[in-house]
């Protein structure tokens, strides 16, 4: 390279006319004006153009001629100002451009197998196959920008409040986050495999133990899941841990990090604390325990009313310990019945027995179940719902939380088909107080909701004894727009009550001492209070680069088969490999 680069395309401007600079990138497409030959110089600042003209530099315009799109290029030359009917105010540089002096084509290029462009129209799959050609589109630029700067806003703001950037290892033990691990064999231990972490949580409450006090990684992790749109085989958390501290402590350290990433990345004030809504109270008004409130169309129990009507599907549903709970469709009446009858089956294949439906009108209700009801019930249920003409008022009928998911599920479904979410606000919430426990009818035992180690709140242990599923956990999931951000707790740190978790939920003293003997051994050794969190990095990139799919946020993603198109991982391995770990070929072809 014998042109040195003196600016960036995207650097230049008025204020240069009249010097000379050396440019270095890609060439973006080229334009033949007869005598005036222009061309499109990208890096990875913008585009610049270059312009070559054949009556004084016929040598330099023939070489101009035969560059192509992608050629990488250095040239120098002067900068000018363009004459006003020239200029292009839709490009960032476009009151200027650069008479070139000397072309040095560095490489040629094939021809693409897309634009180099914002909003192409191709197949995502040849997108990930050709990832290097496709990261060059501006857009996607944006997002490598973008994400560097969160990680470097994330990295001072912790640096500055006296987090260390402490990593854990890769090759570990099985973290139980409640995925699938992804297993690798160990050669030197026949038949033995490290797991690739799920998240470094052991680790990050070993480092407390040891004294770290405030820990922070930008953490790999791996969870072995099937699959969905939204998720990745690896992904990016910012995990924190921090001794001495209670749940509203953790909750302020977050907020003061996240409103410097939204100060530093976005230039937006984020303004904390944050609202805050128990579990309990995010199904009861939402269905949800990550609610979307940048809308209403909240959730009302109207089981009171319920039990006391005739309508069979209600009351008995109410005497057999369940409940009623109903939406209120603000001014869609208008619905057809088909649209009704859509709805209907829609609930249905979320697993209830059906949707009651009643439109508010200046004569009273209009529905097929109005003969059950007396004048006073509909009266009450007008007012419950807050009806007014033109409402549609839609209820279930199930067990309490059966009716709560499947309505806060219908609503999502309505405010989304008719467009009810503005967008542009971000609508953050803490949600606290969930169950510590799920109980799951497959496997006959308490699961943790959030993971093993996770407190619960001091006046419930007593129920740990009585009625497991009554505990209340100090967790808490940051919410924003109907999406989980971030979700940490307040960790246990005595040894005699992570066993009665660890017993509670199924573990034997065998299986107890094989997979967590380290941490409860670490336990004996003076381990302080403590908790922490971690940020979904991806999932808030998303959030703050308003990008419809994950992939569009992670540099090198997987497809939704858990596959990279680029390198073609994963792939199979030569039988000695195999045999070098004690593998045996069991083969696919
Ligand atoms: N390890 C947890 C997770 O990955 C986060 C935490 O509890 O800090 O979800």
């Amino acid at each position: 390279m014998r042109l040195r680069r003196t600016y960036w395309c995207g650097d230049i401007s008025l204020k240069n006319v009249g010097t000379n600079v050396v440019l270095a990138g890609w060439v973006q497409g080229r334009r033949d004006h007869g005598g005036l030959l222009f061309i499109d110089l990208r890096d990875r600042t913008g585009l610049i153009q270059l312009v070559f003209n054949y009556e004084h530099q016929e040598d330099l315009f023939r070489a101009a001629e035969k560059l192509r799109a992608e050629y990488v290029l250095a040239v120098s030359g002067a900068v000018i100002g363009r004459s006003p009917e020239t200029i292009n105010l839709k490009l960032a540089t476009g009151e200027i451009e650069i008479r070139v002096d000397e072309i040095e084509v560095l490489n040629m290029a094939q021809v693409p197998p897309f634009y180099i462009e914002d909003a192409i129209d191709t197949d995502e799959n040849l997108r990930l196959r050709y990832r290097y050609l496709d990261l060059r589109r501006p857009e996607m630029q944006e997002m490598l920008r973008l994400r560097h700067r969160l990680l470097m806003a994330a990295r001072k703001c912790l640096d500055e409040r006296g987090f260390w950037e402490i990593e854990t290892p890769m090759l570990t033990r099985s973290t139980p986050e409640g995925a699938r691990d992804y297993l690798v064999p160990s050669r030197i231990s026949p038949g033995c495999f490290y797991a690739l972490p799920q998240s470094p949580q052991l680790f990050k409450q070993l480092l407390m133990v040891a004294g770290a006090e405030r820990y922070f990684q930008i953490a790999r992790c791996f969870r072995d899941e099937d699959l969905r749109a939204d998720r990745q085989p690896e992904f990016t958390q910012i995990d924190m841990e921090l001794s001495f501290c209670v749940r509203e402590d953790l909750i302020a350290e977050v907020e003061a990090l996240l409103a410097r990433i939204y100060r530093e990345v976005l230039g937006r004030e984020l303004h904390t604390p944050l609202p805050v809504i128990s579990y309990a109270e995010a199904m009861e008004r939402f269905g949800s325990d990550k609610p979307d409130t940048r809308f209403g169309m909240e959730l009302q129990d109207i089981s009171g009313i319920a039990r006391e009507c005739a309508f069979k599907v209600f009351n008995q549903a109410v005497s057999a310990g369940g409940a009623v709970k109903g939406i209120n469709v603000k001014g869609c009446g208008y619905f057809s019945r088909k649209e009704l009858d859509d709805l209907t089956a829609l609930v249905q294949s979320w697993g209830t027995g059906g949707l009651a439906w009643m439109i508010v009108t200046e004569e009273g209700f209009k529905t097929p179940i109005a003969k059950f009801f007396t004048n006073a019930q509909l009266n009450s249920l007008r007012r419950y719902m807050a009806g007014e003409d033109g409402d549609l008022l839609l209820f279930i009928a199930d067990a309490p939380d059966a009716a709560q998911k499947i309505l806060g599920q219908l609503r999502l479904h309505l405010a989304r088909k008719l467009d009810l979410i503005a967008e542009g606000e971000d609508h953050f919430l803490w949600v606290l107080d969930f169950p510590l426990f799920a109980f799951s009818p497959e496997e006959n035992r308490y699961t943790s909701n959030h993971h093993p180690f996770t407190a619960p709140r001091d006046e419930d242990i007593p129920l740990l004894r009585t009625e497991p599923q009554k505990v209340r956990s100090l967790a808490y999931d940051l919410v924003c727009n109907g999406v989980e951000i971030a979700g940490g707790s307040i960790r246990i740190h005595g040894r005699d009550l992570q066993e009665t978790i660890f017993r509670l939920l199924g573990l034997t003293q065998e299986e107890l001492e094989e997979k967590f003997g380290f941490l409860l051994e670490a336990f004996k050794y003076g381990a302080p209070p403590h908790g922490g969190i971690a940020f979904g990095l991806d999932r808030l990139l998303m959030l703050m680069s308003k990008r419809k799919s994950i992939r569009d946020v992670i540099p090198f993603p997987k497809t939704a088969a858990g596959t990279c198109l680029l390198t073609g991982a994963p792939a199979p391995v030569s039988p000695h490999q195999l045999q070098e770990l004690h593998i045996k070929n069991f083969g696919t072809q």
